[in-house]
């Protein structure tokens, strides 16, 4: 849904967009990773008329910037973060029953013990 304003703001780039093609810019096979209307390249600079602003593009990870590939990195290992905190944790309550385990004589207890720590073993290995 655009706005009147967003829609005006397109008109105004899609008129830029015309005048730098006949100012000799080159229009791109590529568009905008915002508003998809196709880059122009002007002084082999890529630029977005409708959004007005440069646009960098990368073929390789490797080109970006150092900054850039960080703020991607920070949002992919989520999921690795997760699973080794359960990993952790599950570790440490194996630890602990286990500690539970050596000090306990009460059979049940010692059963019971038992028991949990082999299905945290068990969901130990899931996960992994
Ligand atoms: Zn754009």
């Amino acid at each position: 849904m655009l706005n009147d304003n967003s829609r005006k703001n397109e008109e105004e780039g899609i008129k830029a967009l015309a005048k730098a093609l006949r100012n000799g810019g080159t229009l791109l096979n590529i568009g905008c990773p915002v508003c998809s209307y196709p880059l122009i390249r002007i002084n082999d600079k890529i630029y977005c008329k409708v959004c007005n602003s440069e646009v960098l593009i990368y073929k390789d990870e490797k080109d970006l910037p150092k900054e850039i590939r960080k703020a991607l990195k920070k949002e992919t290992p989520q999921k690795e973060d997760t699973h080794s905190a359960i990993k952790q944790s599950l570790e440490k309550k194996i630890e602990n029953l286990r500690k539970r385990l050596d000090e306990s004589d009460d059979p049940d207890e010692i059963m019971k013990l038992s028991k949990t720590i082999d299905k945290l073993l068990e969901t130990l290995e899931k996960v992994d």
